[in-house]
């Protein structure tokens, strides 16, 4: 494996006019060279426009990023920072910081007023050129965001709307239609959670050249460092792929993830024909009569892009990306109980809804304390309390969950995290105020949000609850599960006095159940797989197979299949009806 390193390239656009002696400079926060403790939050980039700078302290200012930049010549300068103010109100903005320019700190203080992404303006300075030092100093740790600083001689202030500001950020930065790097491979997979990853490994195995496009520093999606979730359900047919991949069952949170990361990249080290792109966030499918011709990719730090080539494509990144962007198929939300005769008297609504509605699984942000043996303070947090309320706790679980219908897993993404964020500092300011809480401090909180279900993609089967209950013994079967099927809602759904950010399960035992290889790609996109919990399936029928042995069980049959494609130039519909015993052979 080939971790590919990007050239150093500064997101820095440079525009002289020199006819009204114009000058205007467009800096990305991300690029900056020192990220200090700010870190790179590419998340939301589909909704706000673009990756940016985080300032994640857990309450404690992070230290300071830093970059230099040339400017076109000495003079006076507007100055702009796009950045947002998440838990605006009747108090102190919680993510303020400062700009520094040459050393000089600019006295506006930032992130302060609105709650949606806005160009506030820092003020008029002379700067002093041509080589200019800007730094970002963080004033709380309490998750101050910048994502790009505009500079220009003239106040015109950027523009704010999302495909306006798309179109003048490509504008100043140069940017062609076309990205300035490709590469071709057997096969391309977006996101390398362990569906992907598992994926990966079939695939070389195989023979195949696989390329794993990642958005993350870290392999392992949910089950990384990152988000600290174990692995469970059974690897069946699969054992000795999985096992390159898995956790050990540490509680979820546990710092122990690291150990697992380091097996995983480890082991896809030891595969030469798979190149790995981390760090790298898939950003369109290109597309001719129905099939994917290559995938676009760009640095989440450097803006570099890169086109990716292949026959074949798995849409590995959970929220079923690669065949939205592709036109494919999919679902989103729950569906009513009879479209699928889901039901489940006992539960009701809670269960499968009469109608349908958008309150699928929901995201969560795990987090840990710490006991440091002596007294620890913690800030008033009070911008939180409205999500918090009294509620009081000293760490997170798998019940710190929130969905709700009028919010997309998607495209509210960033909303969601910030009220998990708010869940988690209130509840702990609350702890505080106890005599026994003392000497406890935060120890980890995570900033990614962990997801159950977003967007599922079409195949030519869609799984549902009754092949779960029924044991359906599918023809192509490709996966099997014994994991009771579980499905969650929002505790406040059934008790109105408890927080909106806490979820329950809802258990039904099952013996076993099969996956079916129908469900591993896409209906209408001829060449597009997906494995992981955006495979085609109903909302109650992700309950069972959504964990992540069972979605590296898909992966590790896409993968063959990937390679059977290959082996006799067909499209993964032309393995079912041709080729599925041999594909079977190969896992079983
Ligand atoms: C709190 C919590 C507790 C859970 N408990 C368990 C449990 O105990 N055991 C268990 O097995 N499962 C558990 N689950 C469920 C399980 O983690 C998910 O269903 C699982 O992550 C599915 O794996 P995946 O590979 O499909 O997606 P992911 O793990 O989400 O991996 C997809 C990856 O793709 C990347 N990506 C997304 N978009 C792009 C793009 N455009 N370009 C490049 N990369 C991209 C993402 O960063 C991500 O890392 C839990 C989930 C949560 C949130």
């Amino acid at each position: 494996m080939k971790f590919l390193i990007p050239p150093i390239i500064f997101l820095l656009a440079v525009t002289a006019s020199c006819g009204d002696k114009h000058n205007e400079l467009l800096v990305e926060a991300e690029s900056f060279r020192e990220k200090g403790g700010w870190l790179v939050d590419p998340q939301f980039t589909e909704q706000m426009g673009s990756p940016y700078l985080l300032a994640h302290g857990l309450g404690n200012p992070v230290e300071d990023a830093s970059t230099s930049i040339t400017i076109p010549a000495t003079g006076k300068y507007h100055i702009w920072v796009r950045t947002k103010n998440w838990a605006a109100g009747d108090w102190e903005a919680p993510g303020r910081f400062k700009l520094a320019v040459n050393g000089n700190e600019i006295e506006s203080i930032l992130g302060t007023g609105d709650e949606t992404w806005y160009w506030q303006y820092a003020g008029k300075i002379p700067i002093k050129g041509p080589a200019v030092k800007i730094e970002l100093k963080d004033l709380t740790g309490f998750e101050g965001r910048c994502d790009a600083i505009y500079l220009s001689t003239k106040k015109t202030e950027p523009p704010a709307g999302k495909d306006e500001l798309s179109s003048w950020r490509k504008k100043l930065h140069g940017e062609a239609e076309i990205p300035e790097k490709s590469a071709e491979f057997d096969l391309v997979i977006a996101g390398g959670g362990i569906a992907g990853c598992a994926a990966a490994i079939a695939a070389a195995e195989q023979g195949l050249q696989v390329a794993i496009v990642h958005d993350r520093p870290v392999l392992g999606g949910n089950a990384s460092s990152e988000i600290r979730v174990h692995t469970e359900g059974i690897t069946w047919k699969s054992d000795r792929i999985i096992s390159m991949l898995n956790t050990v069952w540490w509680p979820n949170g546990s710092p122990e993830a690291a150990k697992d990361d380091t097996k995983r990249h480890t082991n896809m080290a030891r595969y030469d024909n798979i190149k790995i792109f981390l760090n790298w966030r898939a950003y369109t499918a290109n597309t001719t009569d129905g099939i994917i011709t290559s995938i676009d990719a760009r640095q989440t730090a450097t803006g570099e892009r890169m086109r990716f080539s292949a026959p074949l494509f798995s849409d590995c990144t959970g929220d079923g990306w690669i065949g939205y962007w592709a036109g494919a198929g999919y679902m989103y939300g729950r569906e009513d109980s009879a479209t699928y005769n889901e039901n489940w008297a006992e539960h009701g609504e809670l269960w499968s809804p009469a109608e349908a509605d958008n309150k699928v699984m929901g995201s969560s942000v795990l987090w840990r304390t710490y006991d440091a043996g002596i007294p620890v303070s913690f800030p008033d947090v009070p911008w939180a309390m409205d999500v918090a309320g009294d509620y009081s706790a000293t760490t997170g679980t798998w019940k710190w969950e929130f969905s709700r219908n009028d919010l997309h897993q998607i495209e509210d993404a960033e909303y969601i995290r910030d009220h998990m964020l708010k869940a988690i500092y209130g509840s702990f300011s609350n702890a505080k105020k106890k005599a026994e809480n003392v000497n406890l401090g935060l120890e980890w909180v995570g900033y990614l949000v962990g997801k159950r279900e977003s967007r599922r993609l079409k195949g030519d089967y869609i799984y549902t609850f009754n092949d779960e209950k029924n044991m359906t013994e599918f023809p192509d079967a490709v996966a099997m599960e014994t994991r009771t099927v579980d499905v969650h809602y929002q505790q406040i759904e059934a008790d109105s006095t408890k927080p909106d950010f806490l979820s329950e399960a809802l258990y039904y035992k099952v013996d076993h159940y099969f996956i079916p290889y129908r469900s591993l790609y896409s209906e209408n996109i001829g060449n597009l797989f997906m494995a992981g919990r955006c495979f085609s399936c109903s909302h109650v029928g992700l309950g069972g197979p959504r964990v992540m042995h069972t979605t590296g069980q898909m992966g590790v049959a896409v993968g063959y299949a990937a390679s059977l494609c290959k082996k006799y130039n067909t499209s993964p519909r032309g393995i079912y009806e041709n080729h599925i015993d041999e594909l079977r052979e190969l896992i079983y």
